[in-house]
């Protein structure tokens, strides 16, 4: 039975008892103040992307239930961190943190471990704690957003420094880039732009990588490195700490901007565009992640029910896609390339030029006019994006079924024509297969590429749920087959995507696991996210 209001049974995590967690709430709530201890026991809601819950999965492709936190806890500093870490150890009860939880697609807030007390840092750790205009950098806590970062750099009159932001700017900075996630601007790689970690380390110990282990230094945020080995790297997408700072690189104003699109004809003319687009892409002339779009998009960007399109079963056939986009005003396509140049006008025209007689010698090639476009045209928002101003219309392709709900397949493959094609051909045919529409876009990186598909489900559609499912684990294994692996999963795929990088008797695996044991030998911190599962759980039915 559980405390409180009694409307839903609270999840208790695996292996304690009842009145010894209850106990463990107790204490941590004296500890942190009652006010910032919560226990799961009201009926799960789930609300939309800017009100979403931090409880559980708001787009389950399992059962409801399963990826639920037992309580939430809410710290307001770096030592109320390493107190609950330490609360942690003492009572061996999984902690799950979280930046903001908008990780959606990938499991949002939810723990990997059904009954984990999440920590949501991002409630009261989010204060901006630098931004440098000199030298072009900031500091920031967990609960900083994309959208809080721009407001303060422009409310500070900062105009000559943009941040780079990810499609959907309400997430935080540092969650995204924990997990590596990208944005559209020059500094889109978001990774590579951070330099300093400030990190609580599973059995409590605060630690700072790069120059942040100098007491006194001013070059945090300007050299990523440091001095010995470059820690950083095992923070990231992993669960071997908690970070509680990151400072960040901010790009200088380029001086001007214009975005582009053209449109190609035929699915096949993906096969010859990517080869246009690997070279200007390496050599910057094409200068921010390319975008690379199926027209399907331009359809469900409208935010309007599929329904609307097609009402038969399976997925939707090419025809009627064809057909409605021709009434749109970027007419009739295949593929959408979404870009922008940077600079003057004299240095963007150079770079333009070299660009359209590249991408005109593809038959049917199409430069589309942005004078042409209507204001609440997707193009519009694409271009916000890539000049780093943050933005949520892309959320409207999620409208496309009832209850609506994604999850993605983001393979990692080279920037070559046979290669798009080939993972283009398997996630049609697999598409057809589970009858899901497929929405195919190539993100190119700088000299790799990932392809993102997003399956749009009926969250409330047992059925659909498991079609979703059951196609992205068939799209996982053939794609390792051939040789390509994901960037990025969601929680519940964690395991199938860390078995394809194998190589040598799951060398790499076995030493993610020698480090989880090192540096959190109670098995405490975040178990089994990205497939690392600590000694007290490993080979005891956990992984998925
Ligand atoms: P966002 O707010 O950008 O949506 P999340 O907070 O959902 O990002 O973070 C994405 C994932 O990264 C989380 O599921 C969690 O595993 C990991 N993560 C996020 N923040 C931290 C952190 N401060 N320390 C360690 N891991 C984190």
């Amino acid at each position: 039975k559980s405390p409180g209001t009694g409307q839903r049974l609270l999840v208790i995590p695996q292996g304690i008892e009842q009145a010894r967690f209850f106990q463990a709430i107790e204490e941590l709530g004296q500890t942190l103040g009652v006010e910032n201890v919560e226990v799961n026991d009201k009926p799960l809601v789930d609300g939309w992307y800017m009100e979403h819950p931090n409880t559980h999965d708001m787009m389950p492709i399992l059962d409801d239930e399963e990826l639920v936190a037992s309580a939430v806890v809410y710290p307001s500093d770096t030592e109320e961190v390493q107190k609950i870490v330490l609360w942690a150890n003492k009572y061996r009860v999984p902690i799950f943190p979280i930046s903001m939880g908008r990780n959606l697609g990938y499991g949002g807030a939810a723990p990997r471990v059904r009954g984990s007390v999440v920590i949501d840092l991002g409630k009261r750790m989010n204060r901006i704690l630098d931004i440098n205009p000199d030298d072009y950098t900031c500091l920031v806590e967990p609960g900083v957003s994309f959208y809080a970062l721009y407001e303060t750099i422009q409310a500070k009159g900062y105009k000559h420094m943009w941040i780079d932001t990810p499609d959907l700017g309400g997430g935080s900075v540092v969650g995204n880039t924990l997990d590596r996630g990208v944005g559209y601007t020059p500094y889109g790689d978001h990774w590579a732009c951070h330099s300093g970690l400030e990190v609580v380390l599973p059995t409590g110990e605060v630690i700072r990588t790069g120059m942040g282990a100098l007491p006194g230094n001013s070059t945090w945020q300007t050299f990523p490195y440091g001095f010995g080995p470059y820690s950083d790297g095992i923070f990231s997408q992993s669960n071997f700490g908690i970070v509680t700072k990151m400072g960040m690189t901010l790009m200088p104003n380029p001086g001007g901007y214009e975005s582009f699109m053209y449109a190609f004809e035929k699915d096949e003319d993906l096969e010859a565009l990517i080869e246009i687009i690997r070279p200007l892409r390496i050599g910057s002339i094409l200068e921010n992640v390319a975008q690379v779009r199926h027209v399907i998009q331009t359809l469900a960007v409208k935010g309007r029910l599929r329904t609307n399109y097609f009402t038969g079963d399976g997925a939707i056939p090419e025809e009627i896609v064809h057909e409605h986009a021709r009434k749109m005003p970027v007419g009739d396509h295949s593929w959408l390339y979404y870009g922008m140049s940077y600079g003057p006008e004299h240095i963007r025209k150079y770079k333009l030029d070299i660009i359209d007689k590249e991408f005109r010698k593809i038959p049917g090639a199409r430069r589309i006019d942005p004078k042409t476009l209507p204001e609440d045209e997707y193009f519009w928002s694409r271009d916000r994006i890539a000049a780093g101003v943050p933005d949520l219309v892309e959320l409207l392709w999620v409208n496309w079924v009832p209850n609506g709900s994604h999850v993605a397949f983001s393979p990692v493959s080279p920037i070559r024509g046979t290669d798009a094609m080939k993972l283009f051909n398997m996630g049609k045919r697999l598409h057809d297969k589970y009858g899901i529409d497929f929405f195919p876009a190539f993100c190119v990186g700088l000299r790799e590429m990932h392809l993102i598909v997003e399956i749009v489900f009926d969250k409330k559609d047992p059925k659909k749920r498991k079609a979703a499912n059951d196609c992205l684990r068939e799209l996982i294994d053939d794609a390792a087959k051939e040789g390509y692996g994901e960037y990025r999963t969601h929680l519940v795929l964690m395991d199938q995507v860390a078995g394809t990088y194998g190589w040598n008797d799951n060398a790499l695996k076995k030493f993610n696991e020698k480090l989880k044991d090192a540096l959190d030998p109670n098995g405490i911190l975040a178990p089994g996210k990205s497939g690392i599962w600590p000694a007290r759980y490993r080979k005891r039915g956990w992984e998925l």
